[in-house]
């Protein structure tokens, strides 16, 4: 008895259907991002032909309408992440500037010279050189998290790490280089102990499992719409609503603001507080509509039937013959990256590309992560839950001819 019926699944993602060289397109770089089923592009389409009009200003219907449902979006948002709250989502253009809004706004106010910001070996590029620029500038120490062969990170060391001086700890809660899914509860538990306030990069885990922010305690979680099924554009971090409070503008201009003269501004609360400008407003409406698709699949089916594609796909790139699996943790989600001494990734996405797979190769900016597998890139399949075992099969043929050629 199958978790889900994924033939039925496929029939709603319209880009599924096509063929690539010829092949029918088997579609794996859902960490990249995802592919977005007729409910999001018909709720755009829709929403952009006959409902649009700006938010937040004008008191006539179209922009009355818009507002409620941006509200709505926000709400939808709040319901997934497990808060009853919708002004503690503020709506950005995704976790890249979630991450670089509470590093400038958090950071900039309540770092200071010899305090350490925590963040992991094992994050992208945009959970990293935001922190990297603000504790420079504050004077401040950049501490990593290291993680074992696996990639699991060592909690040991983060609890050495861990200090008075610990102001921010900043981790991804799934790691897309290597698909580790973190221990990030008891990450947050012994950053609150030490006094710190606790990030989660939420990209990689937001479209693969259920989740409760005010159970899991954190103070930030960060999330993009395009990993998600929905449009680019669209992101957003939940904060704690008196953290929010705490924290100065980020970016500001229009919206974000109570009162104007030339003398003194004063500010918004949030979220308003922190979305200077219009908003992404077409694209928060499809967000909204592709949480509802996810939540109609069913995010615990979503998450089981995953997994089990993960399991399969890994079994079958063991048995590759000097295939490299980079990321073997104990638990893991959507991710499988490898390594093959024969055949670099480059060459590798280009030669399976030939059989119509989409799969990415690089260093998924996650330079350190490469550096610390001693790898100069790898390839990475990431799996949804309307990808089908058999992909799995055409993958790995594609994969064997591949290190032929090279052979
Ligand atoms: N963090 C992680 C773990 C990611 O996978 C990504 C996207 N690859 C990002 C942050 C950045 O997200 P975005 O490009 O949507 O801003």
């Amino acid at each position: 008895n199958p978790v889900l019926d994924v033939d039925k699944i496929r029939k709603d993602f319209p880009v599924l259907a096509q063929k690539v060289h010829g092949k029918p397109l088997v579609y794996l770089d859902n960490a990249a991002t995802t592919q977005k089923p007729n409910a999001v592009i018909e709720r755009v389409r829709k929403f952009d032909s006959e409902e649009y009009g700006t938010v937040r200003r004008g008191a006539y219907k179209m922009s009355e309408g818009s507002t409620r449902m941006y509200e709505e979006a926000r709400q939808k948002v709040a319901d997934l992440l497990g808060t009853p709250d919708r002004n503690e989502i503020i709506f950005t253009s995704g976790t890249t500037q979630s991450v670089n809004l509470v590093a400038q706004s958090y950071g900039r106010k309540f770092l200071n010279e010899g305090d350490e910001v925590i963040i992991s070996q094992i994050e992208h590029h945009a959970n990293i050189v935001p922190w990297q620029m603000i504790t420079e500038e504050k004077g401040a120490k950049l501490k990593i998290i290291p993680c074992n062969d696996k990639g699991e990170l060592l909690m040991e060391e983060y609890e050495k790490l861990l200090s008075t001086k610990t102001k921010v700890v900043a981790v991804n809660h799934v790691s897309n280089a290597l698909g580790t899914i973190n221990p990030i509860k008891e990450i947050i538990d012994l950053g609150h102990k030490a006094g710190a306030v606790v990030l989660i990069d939420g990209a990689q885990s937001t479209p693969h499992m259920s989740l409760n922010v005010r159970e899991l305690d954190c103070d930030f979680y960060t999330f993009s719409g395009h990993k998600m099924y929905g449009p680019t554009g669209i992101g957003g971090v939940y904060g704690k609503m008196d953290v929010l409070k705490s924290m100065p503008p980020y970016v500001t201009g229009g919206d974000m603001i109570r009162q104007v003269t030339f003398e003194k501004t004063t500010f918004n609360e949030p979220p308003s507080r922190f979305e200077a400008g219009t908003p992404p407003i077409s694209q928060a409406i499809g967000l909204a509509a592709a949480i509802e698709y996810m939540q109609a699949v069913g995010i615990d089916k979503i998450a089981e039937y995953e997994h089990q594609l993960l399991e399969y796909g890994t079994r079958l790139l063991e048995n590759i013959d000097g295939l490299r699996i980079i990321g073997t943790a104990e638990n893991k989600a959507s991710i499988l990256s490898f390594y093959h001494d024969l055949v670099h990734p480059h060459d590798m996405v280009t030669l399976v590309d030939q059989d119509g797979i989409a799969v990415r190769g690089g260093h998924h900016c996650a330079q350190p992560t490469m550096q610390r597998f001693k790898v100069p890139a790898t390839t990475r399949a990431s799996v949804s839950f309307y990808n089908k075992f058999e992909e799995l099969d055409v993958l790995a043929e594609s994969i064997r001819k591949a290190i032929k050629v090279f052979s």
